[in-house]
């Protein structure tokens, strides 16, 4: 069992961005309204997770770290369906075969404490808790030295965890979010559920007036969120997000659908900050083969894309742009 979590943890957990994914979306599966993530050494070194949502009971612990043996979903095909973020059931008995593990959670009464480490449990014991779950992991590859030859720079390892982490966030705007490198606070979101709020909080840019609100609907397609004016401008695409009912997808074609909505306002190599959430029915969505791919392919998506551009086309006409 050991080696065949060590394989699926191939799959799953490629860096330690993807540890903090795993336990982050658990966390928020658990109902929590507010989940701090510490991580020293860009997660190399530990990767913690606190939550305040409803612990894990301590005679489904163990199990919690099998494979296959709690998955919330049983199909790819509801990944878009289902209020869950969590799928497969393989994230804990994966990162747990790879690195050292130490749970301690509560539903609210005598609190449990678990640790495994490279897939074997080495203890489980009551412990005193508060309901919710305190998840630290500590010493990613220790065991898959292979894997550790492919880390790329701390600070790139770093950016792709603040990355996640924003997308939640943007995902997430009820849940109060924090993350800590090193000691230092670089995100801590309201948790107010204003979405306007929390890209504040990230990019900056909670002035009146810098990002503008967009609403547009048709039969099948229900678009909101922000973009911003014409002139905040950024080097990168990486500051468009597109949540599909509440998860964070990549989409090149309706990325592109944004950017037309700025047509001639936007210059060349410079790229809008932008979050849109569009709804739908799960029905309209491709979900890829592999399970940790967040690129989805959608049916009628040439008319998603004209309801995207055309809305933002709207709105800043309105603006007098
Ligand atoms: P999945 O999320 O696909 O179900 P995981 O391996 O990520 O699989 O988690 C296994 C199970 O452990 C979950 O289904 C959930 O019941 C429990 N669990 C994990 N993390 C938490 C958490 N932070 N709070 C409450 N329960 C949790
Ligand atoms: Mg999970």
């Amino acid at each position: 069992a050991v080696l065949s979590n060590q394989i699926s943890a191939g799959e799953v957990i490629e860096r330690p961005a993807s540890v903090v994914k795993e336990l982050v979306e658990n966390a928020i599966d658990a109902g929590s309204h507010e989940i701090d993530i510490l991580v020293d050494e860009a997660g190399l070194k530990m990767i913690e997770v606190i939550d305040d949502g409803s612990g894990i009971e301590g005679n489904q612990l163990e199990l919690a770290f099998h494979r296959h043996a709690t998955s919330k979903i049983g199909d790819r095909k509801d990944l878009f369906k289902v209020n869950s973020l969590g799928f497969r059931g393989e994230a804990l008995p994966s990162i747990s075969s790879i690195a050292d593990v130490e749970m301690v959670t509560s539903t609210g009464g005598e609190g449990q404490a678990i640790h495994i480490s490279g897939g074997k449990l080495i203890s489980q014991k009551p412990a005193e808790a508060r309901r919710g779950t305190d998840v630290t992991v500590k010493d990613l590859f220790y065991n898959v030295p292979a894997r550790l030859k492919y880390m790329k720079s701390l600070n790139t390892e770093l950016s792709k965890i603040v990355d996640i982490v924003n997308r939640l966030a943007l995902g997430h705007p009820q849940i109060q979010i924090s993350l800590t490198h090193n000691n230092r606070e670089l995100l801590r979101t309201a948790g107010r559920g204003d979405l306007r709020q929390v890209i504040g909080s990230i990019y900056g840019m909670n002035k009146a007036g810098k990002m503008l609100s967009i609403d547009a609907s048709d039969a099948d397609f229900k678009v909101s969120g922000y973009v911003s004016l014409p002139e905040l401008t950024r080097a990168s695409r990486s500051y468009m997000t597109i949540l599909l009912n509440g998860r964070y997808i990549k989409n090149y074609e309706l990325s592109k659908a944004i950017i037309e909505g700025y047509g001639s306002k936007l210059m060349v190599g410079r790229y809008p900050v932008a979050v849109l959430n569009l709804q739908m029915d799960p029905l309209l969505v491709d979900v890829n083969v592999h399970p940790t791919k967040q690129e989805v392919r959608i049916s009628k998506e040439s008319q998603l894309s004209g309801i995207i551009t055309e809305a933002i086309r709207n709105r800043l006409s309105q603006q007098n742009l």
